[in-house]
Order: structure tokens, then C-alpha cells, then sequence
């Protein structure tokens, strides 16, 4: 996995923040969840610097190998 910070240089620690879509049923007695989105990756920041790498940057095999790893689509 070749993740570099474009600011920093860090290639080791990054921030990989994940958007799930969930849908709540709030009518009978308990709230129920009736569907969920499988989350997808819409941030990905240096961890020591917290500045934004490039998520497009990467190949389509490493952008694979992350979504895999967060369990993403
Ligand atoms: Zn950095």
C-alpha cells in the first residue's frame, strides 16, 4: 500500500472517515432500522497533520485494497 501525505511525507497513519446511510422506522413500539447503505469512504486524511490525501490519487487496486479493509462498496 503506497499512501503518502503530500504534506508531511507520513506513510504509515491515516484518518479514513465513512459515510453509512441508515433508514430508522420510528411507528410502532421500538425503532426499527430497515435499511442500511454499505458505508462508503468520503474522507481520508493524514493522521499526523490531518491533511487531506487524495483518495482518487490512488491506484484502483489500493482504492480496492481500502474499501475491502473498511469493509466499503
Ligand atoms: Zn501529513
Amino acid at each position: 500500500m503506497a499512501l503518502t501525505c503530500p504534506d508531511c511525507g507520513n506513510e504509515k497513519s491515516f484518518q479514513a472517515k465513512t459515510l453509512q446511510m441508515h433508514v430508522v422506522q420510528a411507528g410502532g413500539a421500538e425503532l426499527e432500522l430497515s435499511d442500511q447503505s454499505t458505508p462508503a469512504i468520503f474522507e481520508l486524511l493524514c493522521d499526523e497533520c490531518e491533511t487531506e490525501v487524495d483518495f482518487a490519487s490512488l491506484d484502483a487496486e489500493e482504492r480496492r485494497e481500502l474499501m475491502l479493509l473498511l469493509g466499503a462498496g
